[in-house]
């Protein structure tokens, strides 16, 4: 079955944010001014048990969705989180299970248990390979050997292709995209450049801080010519570009300079159960309050149907200086 919004949009993908604590403080996600030691983190009681995603992602593959990627916060985090995997992956008729992580918790042997439990890849963000910038971005002092050491404890687990995502802000981290381009050329790992985004309300975002992708990608064709590559699958967020000597490929994830909501796929569940149409949503529809009253997986598919079907967003083809301003949920909340 396939359920269609009101854009003739297909549903595919579901991120489910499994916590919305991080042990990060990148300061364009949860700056530490607002995401301090008096902040208030949802309470364990408000937070999805792993039994309750299990049996909505169960609904959820009833719809159409073909890919789980699980998120945060920082999903390493949360107790246990393999089992939740072990338990997604039971799930008949899902496709890809994946994860997106700072890797800072990724041991050796943490790789390895999540692969035995099912987890089929997995996405490391990394901003620089310079400690100086990325401890500034990060903001907690985690240095880059420690994440590239989690990305070749997920390639030895066999978590791949590994893919690394890097936010890309003007004056912060652009003069590292040549450093990671040539780092990661070869290695088999697929380098992605993310525009900087106006998630949330927070990070204090202005268009002068993008470094649009078209730039990214002149530089680096200019230092080692890539050709673009057709996509993997209908709705793929990332372009591809692939070096034209054969030292693999790169994606860029333009969602500022050139918005791809037209084929977007995507629904995101938060870690207290609300549902989002979008990455820039402002409303969450609760699905914790149907599960927790008693409602059946009929009554559920009903309500996910009726949210999807009227789904027409489409923020990042609409944005403008008053949309930035809206009251939108945080990334932390709902994920990459
Ligand atoms: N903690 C995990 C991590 O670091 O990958 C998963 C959650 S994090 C919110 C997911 C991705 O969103 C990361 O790659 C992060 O860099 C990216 N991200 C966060 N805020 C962003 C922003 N304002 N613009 C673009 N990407 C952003």
């Amino acid at each position: 079955m396939t359920i269609s919004d009101a854009l003739g949009r297909p549903l595919r993908d579901l991120r489910i944010s499994v916590t919305d604590r991080c042990n990060f403080r990148c300061t364009y996600c949860m700056p530490k001014e607002v995401f301090g030691r008096d902040y208030v983190f949802l309470p364990q009681s408000e937070v999805l048990t792993f039994e309750e995603i299990t049996r909505l992602a169960r609904i959820f593959v009833g719809l159409g969705v073909q890919k789980v990627r699980l998120t945060g916060g920082e999903p390493l985090v949360r107790r246990d989180v393999d089992k939740l995997v072990a338990m997604l992956a039971e799930v008949e008729g899902l496709d890809d299970l994946t994860m997106t992580t700072n890797g800072s918790l990724l041991s050796p042997a943490r790789a390895q248990v999540l692969k035995r439990a099912g987890l089929k890849r997995i996405t490391v963000s990394l901003d620089s390979l310079r400690d100086d910038v990325f401890m500034a971005m990060n903001d907690v002092g985690v240095p880059v050997s420690t994440v590239l050491a989690a990305i070749d404890n997920a390639a030895a687990a066999g978590l791949t292709p590994v893919k690394v995502d890097m936010v890309v802000k003007r004056g912060t981290n652009e003069d590292s995209v040549l450093e990671m381009a040539e780092h990661f050329r070869g290695s088999g790992h697929i380098l992605r450049f993310i525009e900087y985004m106006d998630v949330g309300t927070t990070n204090g975002w202005r268009m002068e801080d993008v470094v649009p992708a078209k730039e990214i990608v002149a530089a680096i064709d200019a230092r080692w010519p890539i050709e673009p590559a057709e996509p993997n699958y209908y709705g793929e967020v990332a372009e591809r570009w692939r070096y034209r000597d054969g030292a693999g490929e790169i994606g860029i994830i333009a969602s500022v300079t050139q918005p791809f909501c037209g084929s977007c796929t995507r629904l995101r569940l938060s870690a207290d159960g609300r549902l989002y149409t979008c990455l820039f949503g402002v409303f969450g529809h609760d699905l914790r309050k149907l599960l927790r009253g008693g409602a059946s997986d009929e009554e559920v598919t009903a309500f996910i149907t009726s949210v999807w079907s009227v789904r027409n967003d489409r923020y990042s083809e609409v944005r403008s200086a008053e949309t930035v301003k809206l009251q939108k949920v945080e990334m932390s909340r709902i994920g990459g």
